[in-house]
């Protein structure tokens, strides 16, 4: 029986839906999430979202926000497990490995319900029982749009789940300039305008609704803390928990700003290492041929897609921004040599 076959199957009465996604949820990782809430509650099924930590204030228009579950260890531990128990259908969006979700990723493997991965992480982990995971998809709220089509359910989409998922396609794919932007992408677009969906709206709410003070922590980014190494062809930002502080830095805060250092021209290797206390979390991206992906799982015990990739390290943040350093020689041939060579989308 095919994977669509089956979750129709397992739908086919209303159900206890447990949906969770990746730490620190970006618009892809809540749009899809809240989309398809939204989506299954129409179904009417019971539907709990929970993320396992908080998420920037500029996503807090998606429709179904008020209802979300943000984990907390000390505080909600109890409520969150027992949801977990209860479910009988866990939807796992937009990761791929369980260590992802904190300790969620324990909970949810010990759940007894069935397991559902919508994802486009490569190598993913094998832990659900259904896995619509495709890393050539452009974004989780892809796969969802795909899902609930197949389901046979599109004319469901609203205008506010519609929103959701173009939120997700439209950040995830840099506002349709990444090759991962296919042709489906955008036939998905059309059909979300079809729905009633603001783009303009959605990009004005997620781009265009920061703070006075997030854009002068941006001057100062950008003014004293790029690095360029055009030796190999790479960009780097560190920084310190002292000036996160300074500038009374918020979760989201930090978004895009390694966008910054991979725009300038010739650059084709782009970090920011972020000391967050408990652990430096660094964000790499790339243009062209350089896997970051590969480096960050090899280096930085992360991952993620070939040309946007996160990990992380527990050494200090001088000591980590050293390591990197250290390693960019045995990188310098590939970062050199051919960097804009086509990249498999
Ligand atoms: P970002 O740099 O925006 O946090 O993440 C870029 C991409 O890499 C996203 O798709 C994100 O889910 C993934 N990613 C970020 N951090 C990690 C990590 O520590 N491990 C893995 N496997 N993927 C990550
Ligand atoms: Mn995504």
């Amino acid at each position: 029986m095919s994977t669509i076959v089956e979750l129709k199957e397992l739908l086919a009465q209303p159900r206890q839906i447990f949906i969770t996604t990746h730490h620190k949820p970006d618009a892809d990782a809540l749009g899809s999430s809240l989309g398809l809430a939204g989506y299954l509650r129409k179904k009417g099924h019971s539907v709990t979202v929970v993320t396992p930590s908080d998420y920037p204030d500029f996503l807090a228009w998606m429709p179904g926000n008020d209802e979300v579950v943000v984990y907390e260890p000390r505080q909600n531990d109890a409520q969150v497990r027992d949801i977990i128990r209860r479910a009988e259908v866990l939807f796992c969006l937009d990761f791929s490995c369980l260590n992802r979700i904190s300790e969620l990723g324990e909970y949810v493997r010990a759940a007894g319900g069935t397991k559902v991965l919508i994802d486009h992480h490569q190598e993913p982990e094998d832990f659900a029982q259904l896995d619509f995971s495709n890393p050539k998809a452009a974004a989780t709220a892809e796969l969802v749009f795909e899902v609930i089509r197949d389901l046979g359910d599109q004319d469901l989409i609203d205008t506010g789940i519609g929103e959701c998922l173009y939120a997700g396609i439209m950040t995830d794919t840099g506002s349709f300039r990444h090759p991962s932007t296919s042709r489906n992408v955008h036939l998905i677009i059309a059909e979300l305008l079809s729905a009633g969906i603001n783009l303009s709206d959605v990009h004005r709410r997620i781009y265009d609704s920061h703070s006075e003070e997030r854009l002068r922590f941006l001057g100062f980014v950008l003014k004293d803390k790029l690095t360029v190494l055009r030796e190999y062809n790479t960009a780097y930002i560190a920084i310190t928990a002292e000036e996160l502080r300074q500038y009374h830095s918020k979760t989201g805060d930090t978004e895009g700003l390694v966008n910054f250092a991979l725009s300038i021209e010739g650059i084709v290797f782009a970090a920011i290492l972020i000391d967050r206390s408990q652990a430096v979390k660094i964000s790499f991206r790339s243009v062209g041929s350089f896997s970051v992906s590969e480096f960050s799982r090899r280096n930085f015990s992360g991952g993620g897609h070939h040309n946007a990739a996160g990990g992380i390290s527990h050494d200090s943040l001088d000591a980590t921004v050293t390591r990197f350093l250290g390693l960019l020689p045995e990188y310098q041939a590939q970062l050199v040599a051919a960097p804009l060579a086509a990249v498999p989308p």
